[in-house]
C-alpha cells in the first residue's frame, strides 16, 4: 500500500465521500487555507512539524482539491520545507516515474483523492469500462474525469488507451498493461470522434467503433476496428477511451 493509502487506513477512511482534505491534513498537522495567491496556485509553509498550505481560490473546485493534495504529498515527502508551486508544477499527467519533487507530490496527491484500494472494488462492479463510468467515478471521489480515467487505465486488464488530444494533435497518452506497446499517432485525423468533438464542442460523444487506421499509424492495420468513446475536459481537450476489440491487433502490433 501507497504512503498516502496507509495515511487514510489509519485515520479509518475507507468512502470517497469521507476524504475531506482539511480534516485529514489537520491530523498531520496542517492547516489549509483557500484565498487569492498572486504568483502560484498553492503553497507551503512548513515549519518543524506544523505547517499552513494556501491554496489559490482561483482555480475550479477539482483543482483546488488537487493542489490541496499535492502540497500534503510536499509535506509528506519534504516535511519541515517550504513549497510554492506554479500551475505548472501541479498535476502533469506525463512523467510519471520520475522522482522530481512536483512528481511525488502529484503522485501523493492521485493516492490521497483516488486512493487504489478504493477505486478498486468499484472497478470490478463497473465491468467494461467506459468513460461514462469513469464520469460517475470522478464524481463519487470529487475527482477530475481526466485524472479519474488515468487511475482506471492503470489499474484496468482490459485493453485500453487512453489519450488526450488538443487540435494541433496528441498531447499524452496512457496504455492500460494489456494494450501491449500500442501507441497512438502524434497527429489527430479529422475523422476521429476526438476531433469531431472538439469541432463540435459537444460534452461526450456515444461509444462508436472507428477504423483503427484513425488512430494509429501501422501498416494495415485499418482491418482492424477500435471502440471509442470521447469527451471534452473543462480545458477544452478531447480525452478518448480506445478499447482493442480484436487481440489479434496487440500480437501483431502491440
Ligand atoms: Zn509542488
Amino acid at each position: 500500500m501507497r504512503s498516502a493509502e496507509e495515511l487514510l487506513t489509519e485515520l479509518g477512511i475507507s468512502d470517497p465521500t469521507d476524504i475531506q482534505l482539511e480534516a485529514i491534513a489537520h491530523c498531520v498537522g496542517v492547516e489549509v487555507e483557500y484565498r487569492p495567491l498572486a504568483n502560484c496556485e498553492a503553497q507551503i509553509v512548513g515549519y518543524k512539524d506544523r505547517a499552513v498550505v494556501y491554496v489559490s481560490t482561483d482555480t475550479r473546485p477539482h483543482r483546488k482539491r488537487f493542489s490541496t493534495g499535492h502540497e500534503l504529498g510536499h509535506w509528506h515527502h519534504h516535511r519541515g520545507q517550504s513549497f510554492v508551486c506554479r500551475s505548472s508544477d501541479i498535476g502533469r499527467p506525463i512523467d510519471e516515474k520520475s522522482k522530481d519533487a512536483e512528481r511525488l507530490a502529484d503522485a501523493y496527491s492521485g493516492d490521497l483523492i483516488l486512493p487504489p484500494f478504493m477505486v478498486a472494488p468499484r472497478l470490478e462492479r463497473m465491468g467494461e469500462i467506459s468513460l461514462d463510468g469513469i464520469a460517475e467515478l470522478a464524481s463519487q471521489f470529487r475527482a477530475s474525469v481526466t485524472a479519474t480515467a488515468i487511475r482506471t487505465v492503470r489499474m484496468t486488464k482490459q485493453p485500453l488507451i487512453l489519450v488526450a488530444h488538443n487540435l494541433l494533435g496528441r498531447m499524452w497518452q496512457w496504455p492500460s498493461i494489456t494494450a501491449g506497446r500500442m501507441r497512438v499517432r502524434d497527429d489527430i485525423d479529422a475523422r476521429s470522434s476526438s476531433f469531431v468533438s472538439m469541432l463540435s464542442g459537444s460534452k461526450a460523444s456515444r461509444a462508436r467503433k472507428e477504423p483503427a487506421n484513425y488512430w494509429f499509424d501501422r501498416r494495415h492495420i485499418d482491418q482492424f476496428d477500435v471502440r471509442v468513446q470521447s469527451f471534452l475536459t473543462v480545458e477544452g481537450e478531447a480525452l478518448a477511451l480506445l478499447r482493442v476489440l480484436d487481440p489479434k491487433m496487440i500480437d501483431i502490433y502491440g
